[in-house]
């Protein structure tokens, strides 16, 4: 910290604010600069390539300095919240010229992450939270509240347990999270483990009576403290009206479709994998909205899917009767499109950061509401009724938006032109002053030409001399004795002025200073009556999200032809016939893509799923788990016809994507995610389990496969897609009344083996791995011999060695060789034979063939021998 002895009165105040801002940039202004001083000035000089300079050059110890000019500040200040820092912005708070001795200064606002009202950052169909966290000392259950400052929107919740806590901030991916002094460090390392957020502190609670409201309907402890924390934080840094907070609403996660942390990401919702972008996700499939804030209530849907057959049902009524529906859709899309984003124009009313052009923008949104209601009116299904009377056109705001604001208002509000004459007698005045005043110097021009003879005399202005009569050098001889006062002299004109000339200036500028103030005045004014009516307008902007995802999901459907699902709470009957998985459908067009069903009547739980690797297994597992989604969201899905369940949560093992998160290990993550689902599915949950087992010993893997296939049948009883490697799992339906085989059907074409990425009745063919190694190109005599051997296992014949010559002469050295069992032992896992043997069938069947070179497979072949 750097020395606070002997610095000047301006240091002084500097450091006196600084300290309460350790963990922001403090952006200090000094006239038209914002300064950053010292390790600021060094961190944002880097960050933002900015030079560094310093305060007082000379002295011995200089004071590191930099600054933005405050016209630009935007910009850096948006790369420095983007990258995650906050920033104070420390104005002077009373004019320069007439403060006596230091100008006072203030923080008037701290921008972080979560609060930041408008940024290059932020997509306009994302919505950017802020989350604040309380827990009872230090333990569940946790008090979670978020809201999103440029909107409004406000939700809390308690939940039971930090795996739910982290849950819900991923899926929000919250930016700032707000911690009192009781979080466990241990649930905040995890959230820094998952999420890209910055921590911010919050002791004291809300005492703000204007704000109480926000609250009032909060009985329990836990949500009105976390509310209480949230809000006393946004009203601390944004230090103004926050009038645009909607009041606190309580929602519980239980109600919704639970998809854990993992199955959201395994099955790539919002986000890609690979990319981290929305493209080639379901959110980017289903996103047909034409408005921001119906691509914000889209992602919102996606993240918490329906559970409640009659809220599903309404949706899907509604989606029914758009795509039924006489009028065109394009002209609902059109009236759509032409709305902008209303709850964030809302937000930057009450914020006080709105111009004349937005409101503009808020009038000709509010304009396309009639169109928008007539359009929707004519369906005349009661599902549509309470929408409908959502759906206000403000019109108040409307026409008062047209009396008083310019079509084309210019982006500040403080230089004039943005309120119309008409709307203000006093305004008219003034700007009748300044239009007489300009005509009577233009007829003074005309006038003066006249009497002096001088064609080219001109009367000009400039900031500096106000109104001149020029006159160039040529014609000087021409100027009247005494008629003007000289005031300038150029290199080839004289300039000069007379009293009346002065006297009218003096009446323009005023008029003109008086009316820009009067138009700022009148702006606020118009804008403190817009304020009263959010409300509405936020109302409005939910109805027409609504109307938008609901159009959206409308679109899609009929564009790539999804049906209704039947969906019936409390069945078990789950019939997906000739189902696509949307995405790739999409990727690789209708034509391309093999549907499949997936049919599972009352008694089965368990679909085991055999097939080599690339036949399309894990692609058959998402599309379930996406057409579930989709149907529980109220959309329709891809099929030829659909009767689900209604699921209440869904839990995924797919995917080898897992090294991504938090250096885990993949079988640990593996088995992580298999106990989430074993501990917490009930019999109407969706378990799909891709490979589960493969990360570690085949042996191990099996046996823990095996296990929980029992327990998922007896006890758990979800519905459940397994998929394995292991052959032999699919005797298990021998035993295992609810469990039924599927496998990927392939053809042998021409000697080679196709995969039709078809699902059929029964358990695989053994010899898939035989066929892909010879796809693979590996030497026929080593296939040959492979297939001998296979033979031999299948035929539960005793072991006996087989070794074509060829490979004997080559390459095996004489090696002592195992005595050969002489019992028959059957080849099953689940019969009686040595461990040693069973383990060599499954290394044997667990090696990867599409993955050996030739030259691979020919010296695991001979290290498998050598076991013999
Ligand atoms: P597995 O899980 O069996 O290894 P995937 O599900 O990853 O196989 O599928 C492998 C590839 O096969 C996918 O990338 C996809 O391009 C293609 N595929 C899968 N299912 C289908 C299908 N039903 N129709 C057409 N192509 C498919």
């Amino acid at each position: 910290m750097p020395q606070k002895t002997k610095h000047t009165p301006m240091m002084e105040q500097y450091f006196k604010i600084k300290e309460n801002y350790p963990d922001a940039f403090l952006f200090y202004r000094l006239g038209d600069f914002y300064e950053m001083f010292y390790d600021d000035a060094i961190k944002a000089s880097q960050i933002l390539e900015l030079t560094l300079t310093s305060r007082n050059r000379n002295a011995d110890d200089p004071i590191p300095m930099c600054g933005i000019p405050h016209h630009a500040a935007q910009g850096y200040l948006d790369t420095l919240i983007e990258k995650g820092y906050k920033v104070a912005l420390c104005e002077q708070v009373e004019d320069p010229k007439t403060a006596k001795g230091m100008v006072k200064r203030e923080v008037v606002q701290l921008v972080t992450p979560g609060t930041v009202m408008a940024s290059k950052g932020i997509d306009a169909k994302e919505n950017n939270y802020l989350t604040a966290i309380v827990s009872t000392e230090g333990s569940s259950p946790y008090g979670f509240a978020y809201a999103d400052l440029t909107t409004g929107e406000l939700k809390t919740t308690v939940l039971p347990d930090q795996e739910s806590v982290l849950n819900e901030a991923s899926s929000l991916q919250t930016r700032e999270v707000i911690v009192g002094n009781s979080l466990p460090e241990e649930l905040k390392h995890k959230l820094t483990q998952r999420l890209n957020v910055v921590f911010s502190e919050q002791f004291e609670t809300l005492e703000n009576a204007e704000l109480s409201y926000l609250t009032q309907d909060l009985t329990d402890v836990l949500m009105a403290e976390v509310v209480n924390k949230l809000l006393a934080y946004l009203l601390g840094t944004q230090k103004r009206s926050l009038s645009h907070l909607q009041q606190a609403r309580i929602y519980e996660p239980k109600h919704f479709l639970k998809m854990d942390h993992y199955s959201k990401f395994n099955l790539e919702l919002a986000q890609s994998i690979r990319t981290g972008k929305k493209q080639g996700t379901l959110l980017w499939l289903l996103d047909e909205t034409k408005t921001a804030m119906g691509g914000r209530l889209l992602k919102q849907w996606l993240d918490r899917p329906l559970i409640q057959e009659h809220q599903i049902k309404e949706r899907q009524n509604m989606v029914e009767s758009l795509i039924q529906a006489f009028f065109e859709r394009v002209d609902l899309q059109e009236a759509l499109t032409n709305v902008y984003d209303l709850e964030r124009l809302a937000g930057r009313i009450a914020f006080g950061s709105v111009n004349g052009r937005d409101l503009i923008q808020l009038k000709s949104s509010l304009e396309q509401v009639p169109q928008i209601e007539q359009l929707l009116t004519g369906i005349n299904r009661g599902e549509w009724q309470e929408l409908l009377g959502g759906l206000d056109p403000v019109t108040d705001v409307v026409s008062l938006i047209n009396t008083a604001i310019h079509e084309d208002s210019p982006l500040t509000i403080t230089e004039g032109s943005v309120i119309k004459t008409g709307y203000n007698e006093q305004l008219d005045v003034y700007r009748e002053a300044m239009t007489n005043g300009k005509q009577w110097i233009a007829s003074l021009e005309a006038k003066e030409r006249e009497e002096t003879g001088i064609k080219t005399l001109k009367i000009g202005f400039n900031r500096v001399f106000g109104y001149y009569i020029e006159v160039t050098k040529g014609q000087l001889a021409n100027v009247p004795e005494g008629r003007y006062e000289r005031k300038q002299t150029l290199a080839n004109a004289e300039r000069y002025i007379t009293p009346e000339l002065k006297e009218t200036e003096r009446l323009i500028l005023e008029a003109e200073e008086k009316s820009k103030d009067l138009e700022y005045q009148l702006f606020i004014e118009v804008r403190e009556t817009i304020k009263a009516a959010i409300g509405r307008i936020q109302k409005l902007a939910h109805a027409v999200a609504t109307v938008d995802v609901l159009q959206s999901f409308a679109t899609v459907s009929e564009k790539y032809q999804y049906v209704r699902p039947n969906m019936v709470a409390g069945s078990h009957k789950l019939l997906l016939k000739e189902g696509r998985h949307p995405v790739v459908e999409k990727v690789m067009g209708h034509q391309e893509y093999i549907p499949n069903s997936v049919m599972m009547d009352e008694d089965t739980s368990i679909l085991l799923i055999t097939g080599p690797n690339m036949s399309g297994k894990s692609t058959y597992m998402r599309q379930l788990a996406l057409t579930v989604i989709m149907a529980q969201m109220g959309c329709f899905v891809p099929a030829e016809s659909a009767d689900m369940p209604i699921f209440d949560q869904i839990f995924t093992r797919i995917g080898a994507s897992d090294d991504l998160i938090s250096g885990q290990s993949t079988f640990m993550v593996e088995m992580m995610e298999a106990n989430e689902a074993l501990r917490h599915a009930t019999p109407n949950s969706l378990i799909l389990f891709d490979e589960i087992g493969r990360g570690t010993a085949t042996y191990d893997g099996m046996a823990l496969a095996e296990a929980i296939i029992h327990y998922i049948h007896d006890k758990v009883k979800a519905k459940t897609l397994f998929s394995t490697h292991y052959h032999e799992l699919t005797d298990l339906d021998k035993t295992l009344e609810g469990l039924v085989n599927c496998h990927v059907g392939a053809v042998e074409k021409d000697g080679e083996v196709v995969f039709l990425h078809k699902m059929l009745e029964g358990p695989a063919d053994k010899s898939y791995g035989i066929h892909v190694a010879k796809l693979a190109g590996l030497p026929d005599d080593l296939l040959d011999h492979a297939s001998t051997i296979l033979e031999v296992l299948e035929s539960g014949n005793p072991v006996v060695k087989v070794v074509p010559k060829e490979i004997e002469v080559e390459q095996a050295p004489v090696v002592n060789q195992p005595k050969v069992e002489e019992e028959v032992s059957q080849l099953s896992l689940f019969n009686d034979v040595s461990p040693e043997l069973e383990a060599l069938v499954a290394e044997v069947k667990g090696l990867n063939m599409l993955e050996m070179t030739p030259m691979a497979a020919l010296n695991t072949l001979y290290e498998l021998q050598k076991k013999l």
